[in-house]
């Protein structure tokens, strides 16, 4: 059994939600400019201990909420979101400031353009208060291979808050934010909401645009939000999905009304429960209360169904898959930062290979370095058949049984991970111990299906539970109405 946290900078469960702000903003009880000033006292006082940002630009967050709020005050149509403060995962290039990817080989790196999910929440009117602490190169479980250091849980900040969008997830469960962007390629969205007692979406593969995301494994990348409660991350998803002609993997199809989603009553509904998920290695407690869960659904009216995933239910084959693919992409994506044209340069290299060699052991930290020399060999010839394409073949038969689950039932429910947040330096030596956090959250993106993490209470020693519900492909929307009743169970204490 756990200690119980040491100290806790956690909020009062009663801070108000990205909605509430707006509706103050639209009655002209507050203004935007009041609410990036909160954020940038919340930010000074929270940071010493918490660490959830890398950089943090204040004349521009307020400069940006004065332009607001002169829009607002000559009558100009502005979005639902508009004034409403926003964290940025720094994965995601914001034009004319740092994009570091908590990388030593990006710390000077200004992107010159906006990613597309930046230009959109420009577009709608949120205000970009800073950029958000992450794994280097958003590969990791826990935001403590940062070159910025770690970032802290702030119910408990010996505690890791989960990763690789453990920064965004800090800021928003800290007050700093009310909402934040990050990006989830195998977890780094869900498990981080799960370990911080927040709300994370990760859409379908393709339902938002990955252009300015730094990529990590391309064929998993997906941006995802950060937010307070289930209504939130539909108003936050609605500002950034849709498709791009920059991104040749984004998606041509309507994006329906998510927030609508959210009062969609659960009754008949089906909900399925893996009993390849519920195996040992699961904390009791996390157990607990995802039956709980599943019991208020129920109550609801929802039908618990039974599911088998003999194959995505699997840690051997998901952990196995999915860290052979995500590597091999990752040697290849990685391979542009070379101090030619990006980033961090060796000071006078002897020759051109020197040049490599040099600026890539120093830019590149110990986990990065063990991703590429082992997605390297497993793409090499001879290899290639024996790891890449066989872990290829085994993304096909998880993405089958998916298929095969939602023929039965409108969502799964699962765990997001198998405990709650551990403690900083207790995994970080031990990569396999690390990966197997993963095992919920992985084969969801071998699939490219959508998911989300709830808070779904917290363990006897204080820390947050997470629920994560997954669903068929653009089904955003039976997410969003199972994730809001679960909450509505959570939050009313009911068991
Ligand atoms: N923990 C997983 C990894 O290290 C997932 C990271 C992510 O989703 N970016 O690859």
């Amino acid at each position: 059994m756990p200690e119980p946290p040491a100290a806790t900078v956690a909020a009062a469960p009663d801070r108000p939600t990205a909605r509430q702000l707006a509706a103050e903003l639209r009655a002209g009880k507050t203004s935007a400019r009041a609410l990036v000033e909160a954020s940038l006292a919340a930010i000074a006082a929270t940071e010493p201990t918490i660490n959830a940002f890398i950089s943090v630009d204040a004349p521009s967050a307020l400069a940006q909420a004065d332009e607001v709020d002169r829009k607002r005050a000559a009558g100009v149509q502005l979005g639902p979101l508009a004034g409403v403060p926003l964290a940025v995962k720094d994965v995601l290039c914001v034009r004319g400031g740092r994009t570091t990817c908590g990388s030593r080989i990006l710390a000077d790196f200004v992107a010159p353009y906006d990613a597309t999910v930046v230009a959109r929440v420009r577009a709608a009117g949120l205000v970009i208060v800073g950029k958000t602490n992450m794994d280097e190169f958003a590969m990791g479980s826990s935001t403590e291979s940062s070159w910025f250091g770690p970032t802290r849980n702030p119910v408990a900040p010996d505690h890791v808050p989960g990763g690789s969008s453990g920064g965004s997830a800090a800021a928003v469960a800290a007050g700093e934010t009310v909402l934040a962007l990050g990006s989830d390629t195998g977890g780094s969205v869900r498990q981080p909401a799960g370990y911080c007692g927040v709300v994370g979406l990760k859409p379908t593969y393709g339902r938002v645009s990955r252009y300015g995301l730094v990529a990590y494994a391309s064929s998993l990348d997906q941006v995802g939000t950060l937010s307070r409660d289930v209504y939130d991350a539909a108003l936050l998803t609605q500002v950034i999905a849709g498709h791009d002609p920059h991104d040749a993997t984004s998606l041509d199809v309507p994006v329906p009304d998510y927030s609508a989603a959210c009062h969609r009553p659960v009754a008949g509904l089906r909900v399925g429960l893996a009993r390849e998920h519920f195996a040992s290695g699961l904390d009791p407690e996390v157990a607990a209360a995802i039956e709980r869960v599943a019991r208020h659904l129920e109550r609801r009216g929802a039908r618990l169904v039974d599911v088998s995933l003999p194959v995505a239910g699997h840690p051997e084959y998901c952990i196995g898959a999915y860290y052979l693919v995500a590597m091999a992409e990752a040697s290849a994506n990685l391979a542009r930062f070379d101090g030619v044209k990006y980033g961090h340069a060796a000071d006078a290299p002897s020759d051109l290979l020197a040049a490599y060699v040099r600026t890539r052991s120093e830019g590149f930290g110990a986990e990065v370095k063990r991703r590429i020399m082992l997605g390297t060999y497993a793409l090499s010839a001879g290899y290639y058949d024996a790891y890449y394409l066989k872990a290829q073949k085994v993304r096909t038969l998880i993405r089958r049984d998916y298929d095969a689950a939602f023929t039965g039932c409108d969502a799964l429910l699962t765990p997001v991970a198998p405990t709650t947040a551990f403690r900083l330096g207790d995994n970080i030596d031990d990569p396999l111990q690390m990966y197997l956090n993963d095992v919920y959250t992985v084969s969801v993106n071998l699939a490219g299906i959508p998911a989300i993490s709830v808070p779904a209470g917290v363990s006897s020693c204080g820390l947050p539970i997470g629920a994560q519900f997954l669903a068929a492909p653009l089904a955003e929307e039976v997410l969003l109405s199972v994730a809001a009743e679960a909450e509505r169970g959570t939050t009313r204490g009911e068991p």
